[in-house]
């Protein structure tokens, strides 16, 4: 079975922003996760990407060739981690190139020596709000996940540097959203844990789809939550009738052999040889049953009536133990 988390990337894989500034953030958050600067033999730097996820892959593949128009070549091998699954490199060595793709992604400073290179995007490029919801894409293809909706909610993008982390969750926090940071084996782990909010950044992601499907499974489990507490708390009351049921009845068979039903007013007797008759009435029932009617209210009365002559009666029957 495909994950949710799967087809999330697989929406956002296949959305290409087509304004050049939302692509250029969008890269600059996929190279910033996922990208690094290797040097070769002759000490030159060049751009190394490698990702398992084809969407991934794809995305880079198509945005380095739509932003700088470099034609790249991805090569393809088996997962040295997974069973099934590929892994997919794509490297950029023309010097002249990787300059474009670092300075145009502001992951580096025009003028600046290639050796000084830190892949951290400057805020330049998540300046315009189209430019912030793509880069919090890119870095969500790259380096996030979304729990399965059905087991929880949970939304995370792992950095493996404090900053990186910081720069993702001041984004996020921009659409209200109140994502927290914490640190899991080394990484810089930026987090939501609210259903409503995850809601609201597949909406940032633009990722319709998937948040379509996440608010269908979220209504279904809060309608089963809600069947469940209406039955917990009709089940509380049922309770409640029958435990109060259970005291008139033993209150009315104290008055009844003590005093006698007879001896008892004709309101008071009636309601007593009802009850006696109906254990699990409800108190309107038992009202109805009368004749004339009378209110729940009235019913109520006449009972409280009875239960005060039984315990009287095990009052003055204490006092005479005594
Ligand atoms: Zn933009």
């Amino acid at each position: 079975m495909v994950s949710f988390s799967s087809e999330v990337k697989e929406e956002i894989g296949k959305n290409i922003s087509p304004a050049r500034h939302c692509q250029i953030a969008e890269l600059a958050a996929v190279l910033s996760a996922c990208g690094r600067l290797k040097q070769n033999e002759n000490g030159e730097h060049f751009l190394h990407f490698q990702t398992e996820n084809e969407a991934l892959a794809r995305k880079c593949f198509t945005l380095l060739k739509k932003t700088f128009n470099i034609d790249v070549v991805m090569k393809t091998g088996k997962s040295p981690y997974l069973k099934k699954g590929n892994i997919y490199v794509i490297e950029v060595s023309d010097q002249e190139k990787v300059r474009k793709v670092l300075q145009g992604t502001k992951l580096v400073d025009e003028g600046s020596r290639m050796s000084e290179l830190t892949m951290f995007s400057k805020p330049i490029v998540t300046q315009k709000v189209c430019c912030k919801r793509a880069f919090i894409r890119g870095a969500f293809l790259a380096a996030g996940s979304i729990s399965d909706p059905e087991k929880g909610y949970h939304f995370e993008i792992v950095c493996a540097e404090r900053r990186k982390a910081e720069q993702i969750q001041g984004l996020i926090q921009c659409f209200d959203i109140d994502a927290k940071i914490v640190v899991r084996n080394k990484s810089h782990v930026v987090y939501v844990k609210e259903g409503a909010q995850i809601v609201e950044l597949l909406a940032v992601m633009e990722a319709n789809v998937s948040l379509m499907n996440l608010e269908n499974i979220r209504i279904v489990k809060e309608m089963r939550n809600s069947v469940n507490r209406k039955v917990n708390c009709e089940t509380a009351n049922i309770h409640k009738t029958v435990n109060a049921a259970v005291r008139q009845v033993e209150d009315i068979r104290l008055v009844e052999e003590k005093i006698g039903l007879e001896n008892l007013n004709e309101g008071l007797a009636e309601i007593a040889e009802l009850r006696l008759k109906y254990p699990e009435a409800t108190l309107k029932e038992l009202g109805m049953m009368l004749c004339p009617q009378v209110g729940k209210s009235g019913v109520n009365h006449r009972l409280r009536k009875l239960s005060e002559l039984a315990k009287d009666l095990r009052r003055r029957k204490e006092e005479n133990l005594l």
